[in-house]
């Protein structure tokens, strides 16, 4: 018999896809039998946060009171992740060196502000999964999003489609608005939104795939949240950039709701391009320091068309203010102002305890934790709220979504005056985000308790 190579290929391709699955069936089960241990009473709760491994870093954080001084209980980390203790110093440092130094303190700081981006640099890729050099700290979500979409969306009158979930967070969803239009194309005939299927709550990973296979020649870029906002979906990265990429397409994310939640590859998946922002599960305060990930293949393609700005050029040469721009290398050469150094201080408060942590032991507490939820929630006997987030632990970080029946915005009223601080988004949906460098198996369990009472 002649061996035929591609059949071969094929194969050993399908074999591989089934050992996933196989796989992926194992840990889901393992993590079924792990919930049938858990135990719906409060002394178990406390037992789970005993033994949590990084159950000291709460210590490490200020958790919101009530008018009486109790804590409430916290569960909204992926709208505004609260403030690390440390935060304070590290801000504090800074306007000292500008109170004592005033401009001088760019070079003479302790932490010299012309280089303070570099300075977190190391702990964003490792969050992220990228080089030190796919990665920098800079500007504002959106805005960052628009201005890669200027270097990753290039189209054709072939190819000229940009992909994005049909709930994306509005913002992404006009950041693509906007792109299409000033390429002279119109959004009817150039966005493709994901649906969930009529009676399903997210949407399927092999319709994704299905979709690209077969349309994939008239689609320029993949714009998906890496953890959709509403549903707490999380995507496929590595499948759907893979995929992506077999039909010559740009994959990008918007990690907003995946940093500092979901264990991050970015440079294994070979992803394109990443935006996110930090005021979420990074902790970095208000309206924080956002980042971007471009793709070292791209790191000298100094032929890709940017918005450039002097702090993406050559930092060898920045400050001789010759007006020949010269890229930097990698995705520092995306940056356009010299950055916010009291929101990159705020920032790097907070990365020091996920070096700190860690990603993988984060996680590990983050699929208990919110399995636990899951759990509670499930013993809870009513018809008036639907978990909408996958059940599968590998599509969801650490967010559960609930949808009321009738849009009953009241439970949620009446949940918050208990005490619990998750948040509404309309139409019908309840987020509850149990943070795992910060929430107790406790927080969940009395959560549940007060949602009880309130149903
Ligand atoms: C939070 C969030 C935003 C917010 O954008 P900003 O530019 O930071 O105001 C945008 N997109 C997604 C997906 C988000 O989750």
């Amino acid at each position: 018999m002649k061996i035929n190579y591609y059949n071969f290929k094929n194969n050993f391709e399908k074999s591989l896809i089934i050992l996933n699955k196989l796989v992926n069936l194992l840990i889901f089960i393992n993590q079924i039998l792990k919930n049938m241990q858990f135990e719906n009473n409060l002394d178990y709760a406390s037992k789970l946060d005993k033994i949590d491994p990084v159950r000291n870093f709460r210590d490490q954080f200020y958790i919101p009171k009530d008018s009486n001084g109790n804590e409430l209980i916290y569960l909204c980390g992926n709208s505004l992740g609260l403030q690390p203790k440390s935060t304070r110093a590290k801000v504090e440092q800074e306007l000292l060196d500008w109170e004592n130094l005033g401009v001088e303190a760019h070079f003479l700081g302790k932490n010299p502000w012309k280089d303070y981006h570099e300075f977190v640099t190391d702990s964003l890729a490792k969050i992220v999964g990228a080089k030190p050099k796919e990665v920098v700290a800079m500007g504002s979500l959106t805005a960052n999003l628009n201005s890669l979409l200027i270097s990753f969306y290039k189209q054709n009158l072939e190819r000229h489609k940009i992909v994005i979930e049909a709930t994306a967070f509005p913002s992404d969803i006009y950041s693509v608005f906007s792109q299409i239009k000033l390429n002279g194309f119109n959004v009817d005939d150039s966005l493709i939104k994901l649906e969930a299927k009529a009676n399903e709550t997210y949407i399927n990973t092999e319709d994704i795939l299905s979709l690209i296979e077969n349309e994939g020649d008239s689609i320029a870029t993949i714009l998906l949240g890496g953890v959709n906002y509403y549903t707490g979906q999380a995507f496929d990265m590595e499948a759907i950039t893979k995929a992506g990429h077999k039909k010559g397409i740009i994959v990008g994310f918007d990690l907003a709701h995946a940093i500092g939640n979901l264990k991050l590859e970015l440079n294994k998946w070979d992803v394109d391009f990443a935006v996110w922002c930090s005021y979420k599960y990074l902790n970095s305060g208000p309206g924080g320091i956002a980042g971007i990930f471009v793709n070292e293949r791209f790191a000298k393609r100094f032929d890709i068309d940017r918005l450039s700005g002097w702090w993406g050029h050559d930092k060898t040469s920045r400050f001789k203010m010759d007006s020949q721009f010269v890229p930097m290398e990698g995705a520092e050469g995306w940056q356009n102002s010299n950055p916010a150094i009291l929101p990159l201080a705020c920032l790097r408060a907070s990365l020091d305890l996920f070096d700190e942590a860690g990603m993988d032991k984060l996680k590990e507490k983050s699929i208990k934790l919110t399995g636990y939820l899951e759990f509670l929630l499930d013993l809870v006997d009513t018809d008036r709220i639907e978990i909408i987030t996958p059940r599968d632990i590998n599509q969801r970080g650490c967010q559960i979504s609930l949808r009321v029946k009738n849009a009953n915005k009241e439970l949620f009223d009446q949940i918050t005056r208990n005490g619990v601080i998750a948040d509404w988004r309309e139409p019908d949906v309840i987020r509850i985000a149990p943070v795992p460098l910060y929430n107790s198996f406790k927080d969940v369990y009395r959560f549940v308790e007060i949602l009880k009472s309130c149903l």
